[in-house]
């Protein structure tokens, strides 16, 4: 996977790709504006959020162990996973106990962080994502692209294609005479993914939150699927990042109002499922939930970084970003994309691979996900916390160069003469460099620079020198 920069230019050459995007996320983000226009008391719900999340934080120890006393005094498993590899091995064991060779999955970003379903594959057991726009991710043999809506990047057209070639290698085919209108793919969806809910013993989920008091998760969704993966299986295995606590059971009466309306602009959610252990003759009877860390310490211990895990993954900050909304999300390299992923990959990954590394820098810094986000993470803030960190971590000959440069323009911008002298140069060096108008690509380590930006050619005429031209050395 190439860094961002240039998985951007390869995803900005793809014009259905943008007017996807374009479209998808301009309704969205009036959706969310409106409804969100409704509350008068939507800032006090957003600062209670970010309190909510930030108290959790500050005491996630003693909400965990609290929780994982719930989940167990109601007949659940709590399992603990340090990364990826510990949570793929358990979940992996769980199913193999189990003697099934397939699972039916919902709602779980975090098994996509961790790569379960390619874990479950080795394991010779078949994962079956259920959420619709998951559904069409998989069957099209592609990668997520948005936290709410993982197939943004497929248009009617192209989703009628992938069910059309793709459903029956599966299981159930879609019908030959399939449109690409939304009721006829829908129905196609819903017959495919029948057999798969009456026949699988285990499904595995994601959670949207966890309840420390009662030992409950939470999924919120729109189609129902979710709903048919918690109830019919005999077993449960929940995927739960150690983010996603939350106090009190009352507490879900601020985040059930900020994520819908932030999300899809809904003023409720269709389907908000609840489970709290197990009840005999109810739903599964066997419930596990493996609470996941995979890095997410590390971004505790980062008094700046640690808010982004105050995110409850509404998706609104991508939505307005106007950097997601021309490369789409496979540029970020990343399950996370958009503003939150650019500040929470690095963290949860570290920041030594080309491709985290570069991931503060996909963003103009123009302050609309702080604006947006229900829980006032500052997401500005953080990329430039990351930027600084990314520096750091990577001085090293190769920023020598960039040092001296920077020294030397300190140097001419002290004195007016010299900066008078400089701007000459640089009009001069239109001649060779930006003839079109613009610098092309210049040599390292401004490549660094030029290698990611359209910048404008030095103007033929310095200001000063109009001046002197239209005014007069004397008029100053
Ligand atoms: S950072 Fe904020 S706006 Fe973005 S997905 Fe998370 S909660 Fe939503």
């Amino acid at each position: 996977m190439p860094a961002f920069p240039q998985a951007a230019k390869q995803e900005l050459a793809n014009s259905q790709l943008r007017h996807n995007l374009a479209n998808a996320t301009s309704t969205i983000r009036h959706k969310r504006a409106e409804v969100v226009g409704e509350l008068d008391d939507w800032a006090q719900l957003r600062e209670a959020g970010a309190a909510i999340k930030s108290h959790t934080l500050s005491n996630l120890d003693t909400y965990l162990e609290r929780f994982e006393e719930a989940v167990t005094a109601a007949g659940g498993t709590v399992h603990w996973a340090r990364d990826a590899a510990e949570a793929n091995r358990i979940v992996v064991d769980l199913v193999r106990a189990t003697g099934e060779r397939e699972v039916v999955k919902v709602k779980s970003m975090a098994t996509q962080e961790i790569e379960l379903n390619e874990a479950l594959q080795d394991a010779g057991i078949d994962a079956w994502e259920t959420d619709l726009a998951e559904l069409i991710v998989q069957l099209g043999h592609d990668t997520p692209s948005h936290i709410l809506v993982p197939a943004i990047h497929r248009n009617r057209a192209e989703i009628r294609e992938i069910f059309q070639q793709e459903m029956g290698k599966v299981g159930t085919p879609a019908p030959a005479d399939l449109t690409d209108e939304p009721a006829r793919l829908a129905e196609a969806a819903r017959r495919h993914l029948r057999e798969k809910f009456l026949r699988a013993k285990v499904a595995v989920s994601g959670a949207n939150f966890a309840v420390a008091e009662t030992g409950s998760l939470v999924v919120v969704e729109s189609e129902g699927n979710g709903r048919m993966c918690l109830t019919l299986p005999e077993t449960l295995i929940s995927v739960v990042g150690i983010e996603k606590l939350v106090p009190r059971w009352q507490d879900l009466e601020v985040f059930l109002q900020l994520l819908p309306r932030s999300s899809t602009g809904e003023r409720m959610n269709p389907y908000t499922s609840t489970w709290t252990g197990v009840t005999p003759g109810d739903g599964p009877q066997s419930f596990h939930v493996v609470l996941l860390d995979n890095g997410r310490t590390n971004a505790l211990a980062d008094e700046i970084g640690r808010q982004a895990l105050r995110c409850i993954r509404c998706s609104a900050c991508l939505n307005v970003c106007p950097v997601y909304e021309r490369t789409g999300g496979h540029a970020y390299g990343s399950v996370y994309p958009g503003p939150i992923g650019a500040v929470l990959t690095p963290q949860l990954r570290g920041t030594t691979s080309e491709v985290d590394k570069a991931l503060p820098y996909a963003s103009s810094l123009c302050g609309a996900c702080y604006d947006v986000c229900p829980v006032a993470i500052n997401i500005p803030d953080l990329l430039v916390h990351l930027r600084t960190r990314v520096v750091e971590e990577h001085r090293g000959w190769q920023s020598k160069p960039m040092d001296a440069l920077m020294s030397m323009a300190s140097w001419v911008l002290g004195d007016s003469r010299r900066l008078a002298a400089a701007q000459k140069v640089a009009s001069l060096s239109r001649r060779v460099i930006g003839r079109k108008g613009t610098i092309g690509r210049l040599p390292p380590p401004l490549s660094r620079w030029t290698d990611a930006r359209d910048a404008p050619a030095p103007a033929e005429e310095t200001f000063r020198t109009w001046w002197e031209r239209n005014r007069g050395s004397d008029s100053r």
